[in-house]
Formats: structure tokens, sequence, C-alpha cells
């Protein structure tokens, strides 16, 4: 799959991630029915989890979003803009050792039907997860400025027209 389009955002503080995580979610609730598949990549730390965390709340879950550290994948149940039901897939795959290991845990049923996947380590799952609409790559500023301690980089990267939609949405 080609890529579409790249663009990278400087997020200066957590604020930030929220935004990004709104304009994301904000993006999402008003596309049609449809597989939307999301991967964030970086390093510990760099705010995958944190970004997921903002997406959900922004397309209302009211409750805890863990991290699928353990659990591998944490399903929700949100509605799109127009009332009907939106199914999210929070991903974790950090302790997989092994590509198998995604064909295994038939977690391609999850891409089978209209959902959001966010996928966090998806290189965890090599070719087998295949392309996504949406990569976004996430990284701690390596600057020793004392404001350095919040400010992540992101670089989107879209490969279809509904990754595009989302990217324009940032
Ligand atoms: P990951 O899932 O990538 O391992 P987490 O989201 O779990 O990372 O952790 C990111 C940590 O960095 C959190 O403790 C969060 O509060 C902190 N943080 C500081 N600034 C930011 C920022 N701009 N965006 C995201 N997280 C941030
Ligand atoms: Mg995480």
């Amino acid at each position: 799959m080609p890529l579409l389009e790249e663009r990278t955002l400087t997020l200066p503080d957590e604020a930030a991630t929220a935004r990004l995580g709104a304009a994301l979610a904000g993006a999402v609730r008003v596309l049609p029915p449809q597989t939307v598949h999301v991967q964030l990549s970086g390093d510990l730390g760099a705010g995958k989890t944190t970004l997921s965390r903002a997406i959900l709340r922004a397309l209302g879950h009211p409750g805890k979003v863990r991290s699928p550290t353990y659990t591998l994948c944490e399903p929700y149940q949100v509605a799109r803009a127009d009332g009907s039901p939106l199914t999210v897939y929070h991903f974790d795959l950090y302790r997989f050792a092994d590509p198998e290991e995604w064909a295994d845990a038939g977690f391609r049923d999850c891409f089978a039907e209209p959902a959001l996947n966010l996928v966090e380590w998806p290189e965890k799952a090599g070719r087998l997860l295949g392309e996504p609409d949406l990569h976004l790559l996430l990284q701690s500023d390596t600057g020793d400025a004392d404001d350095a301690a919040e400010r992540r980089t992101v670089t989107l990267r879209a490969y279809t027209q509904t990754g595009l939609t989302l990217l324009c949405a940032c």
C-alpha cells in the first residue's frame, strides 16, 4: 500500500496529546461503519496508551482505560455521531514473543467486523497484521531543556483514504 501523506506534529505537553486524541475521535465517529486500523509505535513511555485513552475518552467511554499490556486486547463499546454503536479494540502486542501469536490469539476476527482497532506495538505481529489506515510514531524529545519532559513529536502516516481523512483532522 502506498504512503498517501505524512505529517509530523509537536505535542508540547500532555494536553496537546489529549487534543490530538479528540481530533482523531471526532473524525472516527463520523465515518461510515467500517474497519479502521490505527497503529501506534514508539518506545515504552512514548505516550501510545495515553493517546489511546484520549481517543476513547473523546469517543465517550466514561470508565477506566487500562493498558492492555497483560490482556493483549481490551474491547470497548462507544457510539458514532449518529448514535449507532462503535466497537473499539485496543491492543498492546508488546508481550508477543512471535508474530504467530497474532494468528493464534484469533485477533484477526476483530478486523473482520466494523470496528476501530488501536494497535500498540504493531511491529510484534510482523506482517500478519497488515497495513494500517493510519500509523502514528510517538517520540520523546531528546533535548535537555526544562520543558522537554512532556514534549513529544508524532509522525502520522496515512496509507488509505480513511487514514487520510483521520490525518487531515489533526
Ligand atoms: P506507552 O503506551 O507509549 O508505553 P504511556 O502512554 O503508558 O506510554 O506513558 C506515557 C507517559 O508519559 C505517561 O506517564 C504520561 O503521563 C507521560 N507524558 C508526558 N507528556 C506526555 C505527552 N505529551 N503525551 C503523552 N504522554 C505524556
Ligand atoms: Mg502502552
